[in-house]
């Protein structure tokens, strides 16, 4: 399916705008058996992409704000197949020319495949349909455009199968990804062609089994908070069609 649209295809159709319910005021408690990435109190969990120091990001009032120049950051601990949870707002009043310029991050799955963070609140601000929020950045859009405005707490909810390799470094199963945003379906298992890229689409290569978790400076202000993560065990085998 991905395949029939060219990258960044600008005739591709943006999602339909759906209204999601609002946003909560305060943060959902991460369920026990997560693995708390970010309560809002420190960054003592990340590290800077530039050179592993400590993740120079802000923090104040419950939430991490992107330093532009800083770099990008990443979780010490690597995961695999899991359930993540991620709360982002974008700058308000926006910043930035429009398009992939305004409100511009990303969550980044092994720190490799992004789930796309921007403010496309609306019909307020065109872009290609593959790199609006919760797009799998340059592969698929979003099933419909649930955002908020920004100013306002989105949550991603993500489930992702790592992709399989044998040991030769054959793809044995690729990377499935499967997105709520704020509550809505947007993304419904859909395996990855590869890594996601821009203005390109490279092939899988081989990697370990656990990775980062990763998120994006693109130069915005963009705010996180409460991100947690439940790691999952294998997928069972399926049971035989009767
Ligand atoms: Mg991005």
């Amino acid at each position: 399916m991905a395949k029939d649209w060219a990258i960044h295809d600008e005739t591709r159709p943006m999602a339909k705008v759906v209204e999601p319910g609002p946003a909560s005021a305060t943060p959902a408690a991460a369920p026990s058996d997560a693995v708390v990435l970010f309560d809002g109190k420190d960054l003592s969990k990340w590290r800077s992409d530039k050179d592993g120091s400590p993740a120079k990001w802000k923090v104040a009032d419950g939430y991490m704000e992107v330093v532009a120049g800083t770099g990008g950051i990443h979780t010490e601990q690597g995961f695999g197949d899991a359930q993540v949870h991620v709360e982002w707002m974008a700058p308000n009043p926006p910043v930035g020319k429009g398009g992939q310029d305004r409100g511009n991050s990303g969550v980044f799955l092994m720190g490799k495949y992004e789930v796309q963070v921007l403010d496309t609140y609306g019909t307020t601000n065109k872009t290609y349909a593959d790199g609006q929020a919760s797009a799998l950045y340059g592969q698929y859009p979003p099933l419909v455009n649930p955002a908020r405005p920004p100013g306002q707490w989105q949550t991603y909810d993500i489930v992702f199968r790592a992709p399989r390799f044998d040991a030769g470094g054959k793809v044995l199963s690729p990377a499935r990804v499967t997105v709520l945003f704020n509550g809505v379906l947007v993304q419904d298992a859909r395996e990855l062609s590869g890594p996601t890229a821009h203005q390109a689409r490279p092939p899988y290569a081989a990697h370990a089994d656990k990775l980062p978790l990763g998120l994006q400076d693109h130069s915005h202000p963009v705010r996180f908070r409460n991100i947690w993560v439940r790691e999952l065990p294998p997928e069972e085998p399926t049971l035989p069609r009767s």
